[in-house]
This record gives structure tokens, C-alpha cells and sequence, in this order.
């Protein structure tokens, strides 16, 4: 038996099956493509860390962090991420990664949200790219075993433990693989809605075959969109990043009027989720479905953009002359698989990583190129948890406050191998529509209608409807703004919301309080 599989071949599964295979661990690696085949791979901005000592530290990239989260933080797993932060990036430069240098130091670059300069980035914006490429390669030079082309349908639990999987091989056969422990690093769900960044793979499969089995799954409601990305019929949207707002591209209406100035004091680098509203209620005032990005006056825009600068061009757009249509898109989900500061979930046997994972670093709004670091930093934790012999999960990160000796519920699904998606297509419009950007009772309320009245036609498919329903009723629960997540009927963010909608075996959440003091800062 295989002392560790891994479900997923992002940069969360990729640094943890490297890392283990190095701990002297049997390593099997499930992916449901191709090994490189990830929302990883698509990262533009780079990996944040402080990295040098002079203008940054630990303690401000923590307070960044905290900053960004909407209080809903859990400020160990922040003090956890950037402390360790700084290593991991070095090890994955030892491992084989290039990152952009100028004058023989690690360029830096700020995006927003952060007090300094402290982004590293690979081929200008191709970032994600190079971290997949080293990974696969490190991961092929080890020994592990890695079955690409399976389709993880769900954990298998006995007498309280997680002791393997359910899959689907590449022809089509049902199988069953046994371990001593289960990652999930599955990643996102961004494919719950219709306008998303995230490739097709993002269909939450490890979130849902959590909620299944009934392990503790909170913050979903905080799907993080980012407000511009480039607005064309191809799927995943190609995002134009705010390194592009940085350097001075602006937003305009419908009409040309350069709008952000009126809408925040920060301009067009207002946070993300303030120019994601701003968007979309202009698009709803104008009877738009886009608005436009003018990054004309950008000098040097295809050597400083070059992925961008491709995006654009296969659809026939000159950056340097056209404004490009933009439009807010599914980004990131801030929540997922409950963990302590090990990785370790509210079920024995099972572990999370990457942006499947809910470790508390993000709360309610993730800072920009936090994600690559989450999965570096928690990865290795994963790891040395495991190789020194832990095998329950304590009451540290997320789950502190959290009942870890309550038996467990197991929700009964209907599992279906087969059929053609249509129900895809229409729930993606349910949520992009009703539980979007901006949300209410009201919309929320035709959002739940509509998803419960679904019937799945592909493993894929209920993965995503069992997230998005799950979404639908955390949103619904939370009446209050905070983050990523807004209601029009509760614009404000209320004292009585600071903690968590966590699912742990049922249909409907519960309210866990933050723990006195979690989201203090670091
Ligand atoms: C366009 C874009 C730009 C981004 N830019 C940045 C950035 O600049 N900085 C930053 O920090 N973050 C960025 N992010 C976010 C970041 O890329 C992701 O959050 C992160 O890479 C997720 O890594 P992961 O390993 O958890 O998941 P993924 O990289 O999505 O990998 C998930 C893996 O699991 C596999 N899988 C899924 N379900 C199953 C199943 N049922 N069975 C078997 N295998 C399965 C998939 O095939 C895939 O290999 C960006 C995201 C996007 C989409």
C-alpha cells in the first residue's frame, strides 16, 4: 500500500509529491489530465514573499495579508505563510525554477494590496508556468507514481478514516486505490460560474468529495473575481492582470469616461473586489455585458505583457491601439477543505493543500500572488507532518473551536459516470447571474430554486453543483458584506458574522465564531 496519494497535479500536489518522495515516502500521484494540466500553469503575477530584508519583513507581509482578509483571517496560518514563505520560494529556485532577475537579484514587483515590492516573476507573466514546468520536471526525476488521466470520484472512508479513493481510470473503469494518507490538491471551482479565469478543470472535485464525506468545509462563499479579464467567448477568460493598471491602462464606461477616480481614492488601483463592483454596476446601469481597458498608453507593452500581449492578439486585439473589453470573471475560491497548520483535515487519513484547502491564510479575500506561496508553504507542512508521524488533526488554524471527536456524517450522492453536460452551461448562468459579483436574499433565494431543481449529468457536473449549492446557502446565511462576498441587502460588514459558515456533513452550515484573538494581528 502507498504510504501517500496525492489527487491533483497543481503546484500544491507537485511540491508535496516532490517533498514527500524526498522524506522517503511512496508517493502516487491522481491527475485527471495531463501532469502539467492546472490552474497553476495559467498564474500571471508571480509568488509574493519577503524576500529581502531591507524595506520588507515577515510581520508586514503578514499585516498585508491580514489587511487584505476582511478579518475573517486565521492570523497563525498568515504568521505561518509569510515566516516560511521566503524558504520555500529558495528551495523551488534550488529545485530548478528561474525567475526574473535584474542586475543578478530577484526582480520584485508590487501589485496590490502590498505595502512593497515583493512579487517574483518568471518569463515577465508567465509565472505559474515556469513553477508547473520545474515541479513536473522534479516530479518526473523522482520515483513517484504518476497515473495521469484518473479521475479521483471520491474519498473512501472506514471507521472514521480516510483509506483511499474512488476513480475512474483512463478507460473508463471504476477502481479503488488504497492509502495510508490522502491529499487533496485538487484546486478551485472558478467553473461554477460562466465567466471564469480558471481553466476547465477548476470543477471543485476535492471540495465536494470532502462535503461528501463529511469533512469540515468553510468560506465558500468567498469566490474572489477578479475585475478584468478579457472579455471573449473562449473559456478560461484570459486575464488582463493589474500589473496592466499598474503601469497606467484605465478603465473606461461604455461611453469612454475614465470612472475608478469617482469610485475609490486609489483610481483604477482600487482592491479588486471594489473595481469588480464597480464594473458590474456600471455594466447593469448601461445594459452592458463588458466595459473596456484602455492600455494604449503602455510603452513596451508586448515585451513587459508578452502572454497577455498573445491572449490578445489571437483575438485580433492591439493593446497598443484598441481598448479591450473587460468584464469581472470567477478568480479564486478563498475557501475550501477545512485544515490545521499541518495541512491535516477534520478526518483522519485525509490532508489539504492549495486553493482546495481552507488553512485561514485568505479569510474573506485573498492578496494578490498569496496562492503560490499557500501552496509552497503547506505543502511542506503536509509533508513533515506526516513524516513525523501525526495522524489526527489538532485544534490549531481553522480549526481551532472546531469539535474533532464528533462522529461523522456522510452525505449519500447519487454518483454518475457518464452524460452530456447541459446542466453546465445552465448553472453556470445560475450563479454568474444570481450569486455573483453583487448578491442578494432575492437572488440568492432563484439561485438555490434553480440549482436544487438540477439533476447532474457527469461526475464533474455534481461536483459542481454540490459547491455551488453549498455557495448558494453559506452566501445566503451570511447577511452582511465582507471581502469578496457583497449583498445588496446588507452592504455592510456586521460584527455578529466575524467567523465562519463551516459544513461537516449536512446540507446547511453552521456558524463557528472566530476564535478569540485569530485574527489579531501578527
Ligand atoms: C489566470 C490565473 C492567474 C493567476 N495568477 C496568480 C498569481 O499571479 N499568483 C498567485 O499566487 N496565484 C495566481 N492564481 C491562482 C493560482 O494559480 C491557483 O490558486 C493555484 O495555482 C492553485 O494551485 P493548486 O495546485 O491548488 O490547484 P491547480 O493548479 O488547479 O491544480 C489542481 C490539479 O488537480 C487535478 N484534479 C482536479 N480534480 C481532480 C480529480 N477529480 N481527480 C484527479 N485530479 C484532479 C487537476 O487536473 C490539476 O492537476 C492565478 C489563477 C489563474 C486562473
Amino acid at each position: 500500500m502507498t504510504d501517500l496519494l496525492v489527487l491533483g497535479s497543481g503546484g500544491a500536489g507537485l511540491s508535496t509529491a516532490v517533498r514527500a518522495r524526498d522524506a522517503g515516502l511512496s508517493v502516487t500521484v491522481l491527475t485527471k489530465g495531463e501532469l502539467g494540466w492546472s490552474a497553476t500553469r495559467y498564474a500571471q503575477g508571480g509568488v509574493a514573499a519577503a524576500l529581502v530584508d531591507e524595506d520588507d519583513s515577515p510581520a508586514l507581509h503578514g499585516s498585508d495579508t491580514l489587511a487584505a482578509g476582511g478579518g475573517l483571517n486565521d492570523a497563525d496560518a498568515v504568521r505561518v505563510l509569510a515566516a516560511e514563505g521566503p524558504r520555500r520560494v529558495r528551495e523551488l529556485i534550488e529545485l530548478g525554477a528561474h525567475f526574473d532577475n535584474v542586475d543578478g537579484a530577484l526582480a520584485m514587483a508590487r501589485e496590490g494590496g502590498h505595502s512593497v515590492a515583493r512579487v517574483v516573476h518568471a518569463g515577465g507573466d508567465a509565472t505559474g508556468a515556469e513553477i508547473e514546468r520545474a515541479l513536473t520536471v522534479a516530479v518526473r526525476r523522482s520515483d513517484a507514481e504518476v497515473r495521469e488521466g484518473w479521475l479521483v470520484t471520491d474519498l473512501v472512508v472506514e471507521h472514521d478514516r480516510v483509506v483511499g479513493v474512488a476513480a475512474v481510470d483512463p478507460h473508463g473503469e471504476a477502481r479503488e486505490l488504497r492509502a495510508r494518507h490522502v491529499v487533496i490538491a485538487t484546486g478551485g471551482a472558478g467553473q461554477c460560474f460562466a465567466v471564469t479565469t480558471n481553466p476547465p478543470l477548476s470543477t471543485g472535485d476535492g471540495v465536494a468529495m470532502a462535503l461528501r464525506a463529511g469533512a469540515a468545509v468553510a468560506d465558500l462563499e468567498f469566490m474572489q473575481f477578479h475585475p478584468t479579464a478579457l472579455h471573449h467567448p473562449s473559456m478560461p477568460r484570459p486575464l488582463l492582470s493589474e500589473a496592466l493598471r499598474g503601469e497606467g491602462a484605465v478603465l473606461r464606461d461604455d461611453r469612454g469616461t475614465a470612472f475608478m477616480a469617482a469610485e475609490h481614492a486609489l483610481g483604477d488601483l482600487a482592491p479588486r473586489d471594489v473595481v469588480a463592483r464597480a464594473i458590474t454596476r456600471r455594466c447593469n446601469e448601461e445594459g452592458v455585458d463588458h466595459l473596456w481597458l484602455d492600455a494604449s498608453g503602455i510603452e513596451n507593452f508586448r515585451v513587459r505583457f508578452p502572454t497577455i500581449w498573445r491572449a490578445c492578439e489571437s483575438v485580433g486585439l492591439d493593446p497598443t491601439r484598441d481598448w479591450l473589453p473587460v468584464a469581472p470573471a470567477a478568480h479564486y475560491l478563498c475557501g475550501g477543505v477545512c485544515t490545521d497548520l499541518d495541512g491535516a483535515t477534520t478526518i483522519r487519513g485525509l490532508w489539504a493543500c492549495g486553493e482546495a484547502a481552507c488553512t485561514g491564510v485568505h479569510g474573506a479575500n485573498r492578496l494578490a500572488s498569496n496562492s503560490l506561496l499557500e501552496n509552497l508553504v503547506f505543502a511542506a507542512r503536509v509533508v513533515e507532518a506526516i513524516t513525523r508521524g501525526k495522524d489526527a488533526p489538532e485544534p490549531t488554524g481553522v480549526l481551532r473551536g472546531f469539535a474533532l471527536d464528533a462522529p461523522l456524517e456522510s452525505v449519500a450522492v447519487a454518483r454518475v459516470l457518464a452524460g452530456s453536460a447541459p446542466v453546465r452551461e445552465t448553472l453556470q448562468r445560475v450563479m454568474t447571474r444570481d450569486a455573483g459579483v453583487v448578491r442578494s436574499a432575492e437572488s440568492l433565494g432563484r439561485a438555490a430554486i434553480a440549482l436544487d431543481a438540477m439533476a447532474p449529468g457527469t461526475v464533474e457536473d455534481a461536483n459542481l453543483l454540490a459547491v455551488s449549492r453549498a455557495l448558494v446557502r453559506a452566501a445566503t446565511a451570511r447577511r452582511e458584506s465582507r471581502g469578496t462576498h457583497t449583498r445588496t441587502d446588507h452592504p455592510e460588514a456586521s460584527s455578529d458574522f466575524l467567523g465562519r459558515f463551516v459544513f461537516a456533513g449536512g446540507a446547511e452550515p453552521s456558524f463557528v465564531p472566530l476564535f478569540a484573538g485569530a485574527g489579531r494581528a501578527v
